[in-house]
């Protein structure tokens, strides 16, 4: 066992094993008899009270957790029985912004109380994750950011996001793939002599600083569904697109702490070890194949030990609870193209697999609620080809594309990253 501040400002455990919750706490009645009365911000404070209620004060705590949420979660209803969650109108206009503003907070606190020294935060990324945690860490004292991305692999918007911050933020455009970014990352934390020199700490979603406060809005979608709906829904049913499994993950959290979610669907495009392994009981990772919805592009998800540890490895628990399934690019670009036809709704990519999972696996008596994880206008190429028409980009998005962008270029080369790390830090 070890305490909050060593599993978020370490991430991983010193075996390579991932940090879980010693216990988890489940939340009182008279919460969720007032939870239709709540703000987004009182009912995840009461949720991350639960977690992380005996290592920070609770004025500190509720700090962090109003500092996160300075953004709407709406729940808008679809269809009849289906409602989506939007979990894209954060500053970088995709769902990590949540963990990463989180965890941002969360190791910023530590170094501030001085049970911390400054902390280097190393992230590799082939898009969506370096832009939410650089604008996540963006000005927090005591930590600074480096960026490691594909050079040439990463679209305009991406790369502008997490170019142009300057601050406390690096970016390094690497000559390779993100493997070979992720490989770097990996080498440094096991370099005895930079862990000497600096503290290290990785912002993926294997912390849990990271993944935990995604609990937070599967409270409030159930929240906002009881408002909403005429008669109090009997079943709930979340359809999650799903790559590292941390948000999926996060779910079941919330349903171990009691959230009335009947059952949950992990969306997937084709790659698909995860709904191999609800079908099997085996579990197979391999490499990953490309798709229209590249943040799900995961072939080996880094949270799937966590589901197991939380059913006590019990496959029949898990297939219970969970069911899965996949779309190729073919299928996700014909489902944007007739929900905008035929229901005027504007899905990305990843939503529209979660879409499509809760049309296919809904069934009678069950309310259907998916999360739209990004908007459509990050992945602007893709949906306006479905469309055949532009669509409209956000300022705040745009406004990243009229600044400056700076990077350190680098050679795939750990010898030469090591130095710069060093010269930058
Ligand atoms: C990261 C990401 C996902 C996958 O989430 P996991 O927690 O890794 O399963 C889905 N959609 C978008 C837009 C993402 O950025």
């Amino acid at each position: 066992m070890v305490s909050l501040r060593e599993a978020v400002v370490k991430g991983l455990a010193p075996d390579r094993g991932l940090y879980m919750p010693e216990t988890i706490g489940q939340l009182s009645s008279s919460f969720y008899d007032g939870i239709t009365g709540m703000s987004l911000t009182t009912l995840a404070q009461h949720v991350a009270r639960s977690f992380f209620g005996e290592d920070i004060p609770q004025k500190e705590l509720d700090a962090i957790v109003g500092d996160t949420l300075n953004f709407d979660i709406p729940l808008v209803k679809v269809e009849e029985g289906i409602y989506v969650l939007e979990l894209f109108h954060g500053p970088t206009f995709a769902f990590k912004d949540v963990g990463a503003r989180f965890m941002a907070r969360m190791l910023s606190y530590f170094v501030k109380k001085k049970q911390q020294e400054d902390v280097k935060v190393l992230v590799a990324t082939s898009g969506d994750t370096g832009s939410a945690v650089a604008n996540g860490f963006l000005g927090v004292e005591g930590i600074q950011v480096f960026v490691l991305y594909p050079s040439g692999k990463v679209s305009d918007i991406q790369e502008a996001q997490f170019t142009t911050l300057g601050q406390n933020i690096v970016a390094l455009e690497i000559d390779g793939t993100f493997d070979d970014c992720q490989a770097l990352v990996k080498a440094a934390f096991m370099d005895e002599e930079l862990n000497i020199q600096l503290n290290l700490t990785s912002a993926n979603s294997i912390n849990v600083a990271r993944f935990l406060p995604q609990s937070f809005y599967y409270f409030h979608a159930y929240a906002q569904l009881l408002k909403q709906a005429q008669a109090p829904p009997e079943k709930v049913v979340f359809s999650v697109p799903s790559g590292n499994l941390g948000n999926l993950t996060a779910g079941l959290f919330a349903k171990r702490m009691g959230l009335p979610a009947d059952r949950f669907i992990a969306a997937h495009n084709r790659n698909d070890v995860f709904r191999d392994y609800l079908q099997t009981g085996k579990y197979s990772p391999r490499a990953s194949v490309q798709t229209v919805a590249n943040a799900m592009d995961v072939g080996a998800p880094s949270n799937f030990d966590r589901i197991l540890d939380l059913y006590d490895h019990d496959h029949q628990a898990i297939a219970n609870d969970i069911s899965a399934y996949r779309y190729d690019d073919g299928e996700i670009k014909k489902t944007i193209r007739s929900v905008h036809q035929n229901i005027n709704y504007l899905l990305d990519p990843h939503g529209a697999c979660a879409y499509l999972a809760l049309k296919e696996g809904l069934q009678t008596g069950e309310t259907g609620i998916f999360l739209a994880t990004a908007h459509p206008a990050k992945f602007r190429e893709t949906v306006e080809e479905c469309l055949g028409e532009q669509i409209r980009i956000p300022e705040a998005l745009e406004a990243f594309m009229q600044r400056k962008k700076e990077t350190h270029t680098l050679s795939n080369d750990f010898n030469l990253f090591k130095k710069a790390l060093i010269n930058l830090s």
